[in-house]
C-alpha cells in the first residue's frame, strides 16, 4: 500500500446518542457529502471518525474550509494514511516534522492487537526522530509540535500534524425544523446560526414593505440567508410584503401601537408558513430589554398570536457586543451593518409602547379586518431557494 493524503474529521456530540446514533450519522454523512458537493472525494467512516479520501489534492484547503463550517464537527486534520508499520509510520513522521524546537509524539491506538502500544510508539518514533533530527527536543508537556499517529483496525496508519477547530454543535436535520424570521439586522441571522448550530433545519422569512423599503434592502436579506445557507446545507427564503398591513395600522390604529401590532402580525404569518411547510417553532432574534419592543410583555404581546407554536429566542439573554462579536465569526455582521431600512423602520412612531397590556393590544387591533390582511400578505408570498 502507498501511503496517501486523507483528510480526518471528528465529530462532537454524536457519540451522546444511544441507540439513536446510526440516525444522528446517517445524517451528518449526508451533510458533510453536501458541503463537499462539486470536489472529487470519497467519505469512508471506520469507528469513532470520518476519514475523506481520494479528493482532489490542490483543493484541500477548500476542503477543510467547508467541512469546518458543517454542525457537528468537531476538528478536522490533513494527513497521511500510511501501512501500519514503524518504518512508514516513521518515514511520514520524518516527512511532516520540523526542523528544530521541540515535539512530542501523541499516539492513538485504535488497533488493539497491534504489537507495541501507544506508549511504546511514542518511544520508538520519538526516538528514531530524535536520532534524525539532532536539534529537535521532546517535550510532552508544552512542545511547539504535536506530531500524531492513529493506529486504525484495518492495517493502516493516520499520521498528522495539526489540528483545526470545527464548528460544533450538532448535525443539521437532527432537531426538527424552525422558521426564522430574518431582518436584514445583524440579531437574527446570528440567532438563525445558533439555533441551526443545534440541530435544527431552518426556513427563512423576510418581511419587507416596498415601495417604502427598497431592493437594495431585499438584496441584503438575500445575502444573508445565502450566507446562513452556508452553515446549513441549503434553505427556503419566504418574502411577504406588509406594505398594506402597515399603512392599515397607520391608519386606524394608536401610532405607539405600530411596531406591536406589526410584530403580531408578523408571527401570525410566520405560524401560517409553520404549519405549510412543517416547520415546528418561530425563530427571532429578539434579546430582552434590547429596544422598546422588546420587554417581555412585548413577547407576550407577540406570543398570544400563535398558540401552543413555541417561539425561540435563543439571543435573549445576550448583551448586543456579544451579538455583534458572534455575526462577525460567522461573516454576516459586514452584510447586516449595509444601511438598507427595515420595514420596521417605516411608520416608526416617535414614543414605542414600551409595556403594551395585551387587553389594549387587542382592543387596537379589532378596528383591523385581521384575517383578511393576513391572507393578502400570505397570496403574494414569493419564495427564493439557496
Ligand atoms: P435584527 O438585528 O435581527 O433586525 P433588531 O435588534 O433590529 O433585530 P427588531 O427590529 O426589533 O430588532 O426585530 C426583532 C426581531 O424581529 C428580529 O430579530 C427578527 O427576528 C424579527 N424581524 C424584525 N424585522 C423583520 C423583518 N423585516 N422581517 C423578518 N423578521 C423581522
Ligand atoms: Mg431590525
Amino acid at each position: 500500500m502507498a501511503s496517501e493524503k486523507v483528510i480526518i474529521v471528528r465529530y462532537c456530540e454524536i457519540h451522546l446518542k444511544g441507540k439513536n446514533r446510526g440516525y444522528f450519522e446517517q445524517i451528518f454523512m449526508n451533510n458533510l457529502e453536501k458541503a463537499l458537493a462539486g470536489i472529487r472525494h470519497e467519505i469512508r467512516r471506520p469507528s469513532g471518525r470520518y476519514v475523506v479520501e481520494n479528493f482532489d489534492g490542490t483543493k484541500t484547503e477548500e476542503i477543510v474550509g467547508r467541512l469546518r463550517k458543517v454542525f457537528g464537527v468537531h476538528t478536522v486534520s490533513v494527513g497521511t494514511k500510511v501501512p501500519a508499520d514503524m518504518d512508514s509510520v516513521f518515514a511520514e513522521i520524518l516527512r511532516i516534522a520540523p526542523e528544530k524546537g521541540t515535539f512530542k509524539i501523541e499516539t492513538n491506538r485504535a488497533d488493539k492487537h497491534f504489537p507495541l502500544d501507544s506508549m511504546q510508539i511514542n518511544a520508538e518514533i520519538g526516538g528514531r526522530l530524535l536520532a534524525a533530527r539532532p536539534s529537535l527536543r521532546v517535550d510532552v508537556h508544552a512542545p511547539d509540535t504535536v506530531l500524531h499517529v492513529d493506529v486504525r483496525e484495518n492495517g493502516t496508519a493516520l499520521v498528522f500534524e495539526g489540528i483545526v477547530k470545527g464548528a460544533g454543535g450538532m448535525p443539521v436535520g437532527t432537531a426538527g425544523k424552525g422558521m426564522l424570521l430574518l431582518s436584514g439586522g445583524i440579531d437574527s441571522p446570528v440567532a438563525g446560526y445558533m439555533i441551526a448550530k443545534r440541530g435544527m433545519r431552518l426556513e427563512c422569512l423576510h418581511f419587507h414593505s416596498y415601495p417604502y423599503t427598497n431592493m437594495q434592502a431585499r438584496e441584503k436579506v438575500e445575502e444573508l440567508a445565502r450566507i446562513l445557507a452556508g452553515y446549513t446545507g441549503g434553505l427556503t427564503l419566504h418574502i411577504v410584503s406588509v406594505t398594506h398591513i402597515q399603512e392599515e395600522i397607520h391608519k386606524k390604529c394608536p401610532a405607539e401601537m405600530m411596531i406591536t401590532l406589526l410584530r403580531r402580525f408578523m408571527m401570525r404569518i410566520a405560524e401560517r408558513l409553520c404549519r405549510k411547510t412543517g416547520a415546528q417553532c418561530i425563530v427571532t432574534g429578539e434579546s430582552l430589554g434590547q429596544v422598546a419592543s422588546q420587554t417581555i410583555e412585548g413577547m407576550t404581546s407577540s406570543n398570544a398570536v400563535v398558540g401552543l407554536l413555541p417561539v425561540l429566542r435563543p439571543l435573549v439573554g445576550f448583551d448586543k457586543t456579544e451579538i455583534v462579536e458572534r455575526a462577525r465569526e460567522i461573516g454576516t455582521f459586514e452584510t447586516s451593518v449595509l444601511p438598507y431600512e427595515d420595514c420596521c423602520t417605516v411608520f416608526l412612531p416617535k414614543h414605542p409602547l414600551i409595556r403594551p397590556r395585551l387587553d389594549k393590544v387587542e382592543e387596537a387591533e379589532s378596528a383591523l379586518g385581521v384575517q383578511e390582511l393576513v391572507e393578502e400578505a400570505l397570496a403574494a408570498e414569493e419564495t427564493v431557494q439557496f
